[in-house]
């Protein structure tokens, strides 16, 4: 909803003019609030960066645009319409701007237009993801393209460019000039050697009588995409740990909230306090501080849950964190790897329900069996979701993870949880979850 409230004539100005920036920050705040708050006047906790959330989901985001990196992967396809693109503007564009330049050497001039000014704002990126395929080298760059190497030329040979006198001379140019390059001064031995092996790799390349082609380095297909754009913009420490979130098959707010646990933003008391809260940090259920990874594996409630689950499955080690769950349950069931994010949300949702019964109801826990009962009604619940053979699979790993934790239970009647009693009311925490 957040993405679709950018309006089609908005998003037409930012596909032709970069808009300023105090414009993108201010619609972006408004944007943040919105996504924190909802329509609510009511103040709430902004739990994860922003520029988190503008990832896309492969990269460990929630896919809402981040309106710069917008503007800018629209203002990228430019030069991709005028490099590949054939009509009136781009006859213009090259006519008036280009000449006889290529568009890795193309410079601002004082006379440019405001427009082509904002796309040379640009170039760089844009030149980041395009590769040129050489053919008669006229449109390619010989120092600043890609085209022989995996990196330009003037990143292979950094000084050699540095002393070249012609920095913006095209492949086509050096062809017709057999090589001979104009150098500031003589050549050390050592650069000289370099400069020979670059010139035979360079005569090794095959070049024909047609037109160079860009390719675009960020896609599969070699084309052009203002996705891949946006994505290399905003995928810096990108995480594709939880990538397989958003392929699983649960409820979208399930996914969400898996997300969030990801990304250590609910309001755990830990969290809470960060935030200025005041209040105890004490866990609901036991007598140590409330942090994610305490509440959904180290707290015995959630010990006992897992030591069950393990127990099914025929281990007696349980898992610390989320990444220790990965491996853990990658281990065990190797074959289910469609059910892995399903069950691990069964089991932190069904905790997390039971938390915030007793923090804001004051309903503590008399048995464990009652988050095992809840993993199991949210797995039946969701199995409907998978195909019939998983579907099957699952409910008959629920039926067995009720019959194995039964057994448990009346062979050790005496386990029972630390749960303690409900917290004095100074202690209740803005409820912030929606409840199922
Ligand atoms: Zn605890």
């Amino acid at each position: 909803m957040i993405n679709s409230s950018l309006s089609n004539s908005f998003i037409y100005h930012m596909s032709m003019y970069l808009l300023p920036k105090t414009t993108t920050d201010k619609l972006d705040k408004q944007r943040r609030t919105f996504f924190w708050q909802g329509g609510s006047q009511k103040k709430k906790y902004h739990l994860i960066r922003w520029n988190i959330i503008n990832k896309s989901k492969k990269h460990g985001g929630l896919g809402i645009k981040d309106i710069q990196s917008m503007n800018t992967r629209l203002l990228c396809k430019w030069w991709w319409k005028l490099e590949t693109g054939t009509g009136l503007w781009q006859s213009i564009v090259k006519k008036k701007y280009l000449q006889d330049h290529t568009i890795g050497s193309v410079k601002h001039r004082i006379d440019d237009s405001p427009v082509w000014c904002d796309l040379l704002k640009f170039k760089h990126i844009y030149l980041k993801g395009r590769e040129m395929l050489v053919r008669n080298g006229r449109k390619t760059s010989f120092w600043t393209d890609k085209w022989l190497k995996d990196k330009s030329l003037c990143n292979v040979a950094p000084i050699l460019f540095e002393l070249c006198c012609d920095k913006s001379i095209s492949v086509h140019k050096f062809l017709v000039q057999q090589g001979q390059l104009q150098f500031k001064r003589w050549l050390t031995p050592l650069l000289f050697d370099q400069w020979m092996g670059l010139i035979n790799d360079i005569y090794s390349h095959t070049f024909e009588n047609s037109e160079d082609t860009p390719l675009w380095r960020w896609n599969k297909n070699n084309l052009f995409s203002t996705k891949s754009v946006y994505d290399f913009l905003t995928k810096e420490n990108s995480s594709n740990r939880f990538k397989s979130v958003w392929k699983a098959k649960i409820p979208y707010k399930k996914k969400i909230f898996l997300w969030q646990v990801e990304n250590n933003a609910i309001l755990t008391k830990d969290n809470l306090i960060k935030r200025n809260w005041v209040g105890s940090p004490t866990c609901h259920f036991c007598l140590e501080n409330e942090t994610i990874d305490h509440l959904f594996f180290a707290c015995p409630v959630a010990r006992i849950t897992w030591g069950i689950i393990g127990t099914c499955l025929g281990t007696n080690t349980i898992p610390k964190n989320l990444t220790q769950y990965h491996s853990w349950i990658t281990q065990l069931l190797p074959e289910g790897k469609g059910v892995h994010i399903c069950g691990c949300v069964a089991v932190c949702w069904a905790i997390w329900k039971c938390r915030n019964k007793a923090c804001f109801d004051k309903k503590t826990i008399k048995n464990p069996l009652e988050i095992i009962i809840h993993v199991c009604s949210f797995l039946t619940y969701w199995a409907s979701l998978y195909n019939s053979e998983t579907q099957g699979k699952i409910l008959e790993g629920v039926q067995a993870l009720l019959v194995c934790a039964s057994r448990l239970m009346t062979s050790h009647p005496s386990t029972t949880t630390t749960a303690r009693l409900p917290p004095p009311s100074s202690d209740v925490v803005p409820e912030d979850e929606e409840s199922d």
